[in-house]
């Protein structure tokens, strides 16, 4: 099978494989290209766009083969990996002289006779660590380091942990590191910056050899291995690492020789004073279906646990993320975003990268309107998780009131209210109407929910405890 450990060198086939090509002006592919940079702008959002596509030259058609540059080996793999059938398809369809994409490497000043395109995007490209690592077996995400990791609440202990082991690998108590958490809480984010971090040379530590791959593909390794009667080989690869990391183990579940596999692997590096760091979505004894001698060496070093975001995370997260793609948002549409979206962090980011395109593609500054156009979908799926019946339960609980005030006539002050409040909460929390508020609240008209949003906005102004309880609240149902 080759050398298992693959380098990122190993996957090019050709060194400076540039060599100028005549004939721009003729099909008039520059135009074709404009285009093909639009739908991919369209497609990916701006920041994928601007991360991975941007750097994409044209630099000729040769036969039925166009050929594009990258400025780095890294980056022709990774965008002919992760991009090279949609541009492929997308040139296809402006194009019909244009039958395969050929993905190469140019240095920069070979790249002067590539026409000058009008650059969708303007704003700079998010600096990738020009660190490469070493035997690293999946390429790992540039955007996913130390720097870019947003710490809070609910991810700092993991972080902690993350960073203790990018710093000094097999301490003991920190071996394994087991990361778990829910989709979206950025577990292979640290996995890639624990990778980086390490495969950074550092000045007077040797050189760390670091493995990182899912547990599908370490599966899909093994299973060809015992097919090519390579396992040695593969056992041999495997153990020769410093440091091995498995995202995503619960796919190991039910696959029993694999899992075998992997426990005489990971006992095999702990004695030899290796580093395990394995991710999951649940923690260690809640992996029903893996082995128990597996489980339990699993949480014999460092579990923890990656929890589910809190508003201020993900404010802080978009926030970071807009200022890193180098757009104003304002905050207040951050904070809708935060508000809104609150499952999970890749769907925040998607979300904030939708906006950004959109308002680039027409131009259009973004506003609260935009943004409620623009993500009408994923807004009216969240909505569907936060409900009037549960922001009326978490209230009358809140405020010690019968969910039966919540209809009801009275009009005392501490029934009032409360009732009031969860009117509120329902109206920036849902997207109901304010008709459709009035019918949960014993089908009160949509001018008195107008006058409860109104009335709790003006509290929230004016009374800082009162603000605080409100945010609680609000807190408790978005998570
Ligand atoms: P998981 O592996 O837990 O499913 P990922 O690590 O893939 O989640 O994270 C999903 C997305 O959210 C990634 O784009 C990641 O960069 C981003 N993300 C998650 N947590 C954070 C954070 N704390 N700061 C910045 N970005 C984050
Ligand atoms: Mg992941």
């Amino acid at each position: 099978m080759g050398s298992w450990v693959m380098s990122l060198e190993r996957a090019s086939k050709r060194e400076s494989e540039f060599e100028p090509m005549a004939s721009l002006g003729e099909n008039h592919l520059a135009e074709d290209w404009a285009r093909v940079r639009a739908r991919l702008l369209a497609e990916v959002g701006e920041v994928e766009y601007r991360t991975w596509l941007k750097q994409v030259t044209l630099s000729g058609l040769t036969g039925d083969e166009l050929v594009v540059t990258l400025p780095t080996r890294f980056l022709r793999d990774w965008v002919n990996k992760e991009y090279g059938e949609l541009i492929t398809a997308f040139w296809q369809a402006e194009n019909g002289a244009v039958r395969r994409v050929e993905f190469r490497t140019a240095p920069a000043s070979a790249r002067s006779n590539a026409p000058s395109l009008a650059e969708p995007v303007a704003a700079p490209v998010p600096a990738a660590p020009s660190a490469k690592p070493e035997g690293s077996s999946a390429p790992l995400d540039p955007r996913f380091t130390f720097d870019t990791f947003v710490v809070g609440k609910p991810n700092e202990f993991a972080y902690a942990c993350a960073r203790r082991v990018a710093e000094a690998p097999a301490s003991a108590g920190f071996n394994p590191l087991f990361l778990y958490g829910g989709v979206g809480l950025g577990k292979t984010h640290l996995m890639h910056a624990i990778a980086w971090e390490l495969s950074t040379r550092q000045p007077g530590r040797a050189p760390v050899s670091v493995a990182y791959m899912s547990a599908e593909k370490f599966m899909y390794r093994f299973i060809n291995a015992l097919r090519s009667q390579s396992t040695l080989e593969f056992k041999n690869e495997l153990r020769s690492v410093d440091v091995l990391m498995i995202d995503d183990l619960q796919f190991l579940i039910g696959k029993d020789n694999t899992q075998e596999e992997f426990f005489h692997t990971f006992n095999a590096l702990v004695d030899a004073g290796k580093q395990i760091v394995v991710s999951a979505d649940k923690s260690p004894s809640d992996l029903s279906g893996l082995e128990d001698r597996l489980r339990t060496r699993l949480g014999c070093g460092m579990v923890a646990d990656l929890h589910a975001t809190t508003f201020e995370l993900r404010y802080s997260i978009l926030e970071a993320k807009a200022q890193r793609a180098g757009v104003d948002v304002a905050p207040k549409v951050l904070e809708f975003l935060a508000r809104k979206i609150t499952s999970n962090n890749r769907e925040l980011e998607g979300a904030l990268n939708r906006l950004v395109a959109h308002a680039n593609l027409f131009n259009r500054p973004l506003t609260l309107e935009t943004a409620h156009e623009v993500l009408h979908d994923v807004l009216k799926a969240h909505d569907r998780k936060i409900s009037i019946q549960e922001i009326q339960k978490r209230v009358c609980e809140h405020y010690n009131i019968r969910i039966a005030e919540m209809s009801s006539a009275r009009r005392a002050r501490n029934i009032a209210r409360p009732r009031q409040v969860a009117m509120y909460l329902a109206k920036i929390l849902t997207s109901k109407s304010l008709p459709d508020i009035g019918r949960h609240f014993g089908d009160r008209d949509h001018t008195t929910v107008m006058h409860a949003v109104n009335r709790i906005t003006q509290l929230i102004a004016q009374d800082a405890a009162f603000a605080e309880d409100v945010e609680l609240l609000k807190r408790t149902l978005e998570n």
